[in-house]
């Protein structure tokens, strides 16, 4: 069977969605509920039910399998689940559709951010510098400079190309060093 689209995947699982409170017009992944640049709603009053169905085939989510291929898994609507790239790398190879749906329900962008934040300062040894980190985090013109720096618009980054966290704090302990 042929891969459906995305907005086939989105058109089955409409009901399901609705029930755990995603908005159909404002595309977001299934699992950590990261939303993507604006660019992609389209929640005007108007907007008729084909084009918000039609709206998540242009949207940078990845269809995956809730039953791995190699289990026997299909390439049907039912078995296929919308997720960020950093969500499908990290979602489980299963037999069971329960274990897959409890741990999407699992799934929180803000934590992941913070996780992979702590990851990064033990990386470049920042845990002393904690309290400038954060205060350079929430510097919005200087983070717009790193952005530019490491090839990217933030929004840019936001719509689904995978800018890594380490190329941010590469800049994050340049700056400190030249501040100290
Ligand atoms: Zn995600």
């Amino acid at each position: 069977m042929t891969m459906p689209t995305k907005a086939q995947i989105f058109e089955h699982w409409m009901d399901w969605l609705d029930k755990r409170g995603l908005d159909w017009g404002e595309p977001c992944c299934w699992a950590c509920k990261r939303h993507f640049d604006v660019k992609y709603d389209l929640n005007k009053p108007t907007a008729k039910r084909v084009d918000i169905i039609s709206n998540w085939d242009s949207v940078p989510l990845q269809r995956c399998h809730i039953i791995a291929r190699q289990f026997g898994g299909e390439n049907v609507p039912d078995n296929l689940f919308l997720m960020c790239k950093s969500c499908h790398d990290r979602a489980p190879n299963t037999k069971s559709r329960e274990s897959f749906l409890d741990w999407v329900e699992k799934q929180d962008y803000t934590s992941l951010v913070q996780e992979d934040i702590m990851r990064e300062l033990r990386n470049f040894e920042l845990f002393d510098r904690i309290v400038d980190v954060g205060e350079m985090l929430a510097d919005k013109e200087l983070m717009k400079r790193f952005f530019s720096n490491s090839g990217f618009h933030m929004n840019q980054a936001r719509g689904g190309s995978e800018i890594t966290l380490s190329s941010i704090f590469v800049q994050i302990a340049e700056e400190l060093k030249r501040r100290k």
